[in-house]
């Protein structure tokens, strides 16, 4: 099984959430994916990278960090911030839970990307930061 990694480094700001997206979305390419599946993928990119804009760093900006691995035709999503971090990360994810109720958030961030990706697994240290791994297992029959 061949692997293939890559690691991104961007500016936690809004404007970056689609470019992000759209190199993830292209480096996934190389598996030959369905459009549901890259529409999945950059989806769920999309939701953790708004995460680190909007509530890692209080649209202040800061660093946010993408990796991306694929493994046969499993694909890794790492994506990492270095901002205030989350108390209660189970509270944090259940559905219609958010921390800015006066903003236009609807508290449904993890549930979407959980439901766009195979697996999803958060941790987080207040202060610290938080990291959120998320896989999904690619249909077709072409590997790396
Ligand atoms: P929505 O994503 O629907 O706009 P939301 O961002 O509040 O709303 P989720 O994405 O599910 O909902 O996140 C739930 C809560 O978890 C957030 O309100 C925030 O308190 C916390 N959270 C999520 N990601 C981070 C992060 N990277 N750093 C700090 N807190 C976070
Ligand atoms: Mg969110």
């Amino acid at each position: 099984m061949t692997e293939n990694k890559m690691t991104l480094t961007v500016d936690a700001i809004s404007i970056n959430v689609g470019f992000t997206r759209s190199v993830v979305a292209a480096f996934v390419s190389q598996l030959n994916p369905t459009v549901e599946e890259v529409g999945d993928i950059k989806t769920a990119v999309s939701e953790a990278i708004t995460n680190c804009v909007v509530h890692a760093y209080s649209n202040n900006g800061g660093q946010a960090q993408i990796k991306v691995a694929v493994k046969g035709k499993i694909v890794e999503i790492e994506i990492v911030d270095y901002g205030q971090g989350i108390d209660d990360v189970a509270k944090a994810m259940q559905p219609f839970f958010t921390s800015s109720y006066c903003e236009e958030r609807s508290g449904m961030g993890f549930t979407v990307m959980q439901a766009m990706m195979d697996t999803l697994d958060v941790t987080s240290s207040l202060g610290v930061g938080t990291t959120v791994k998320m896989t999904k297992k690619i249909t077709s029959s072409v590997e790396v």
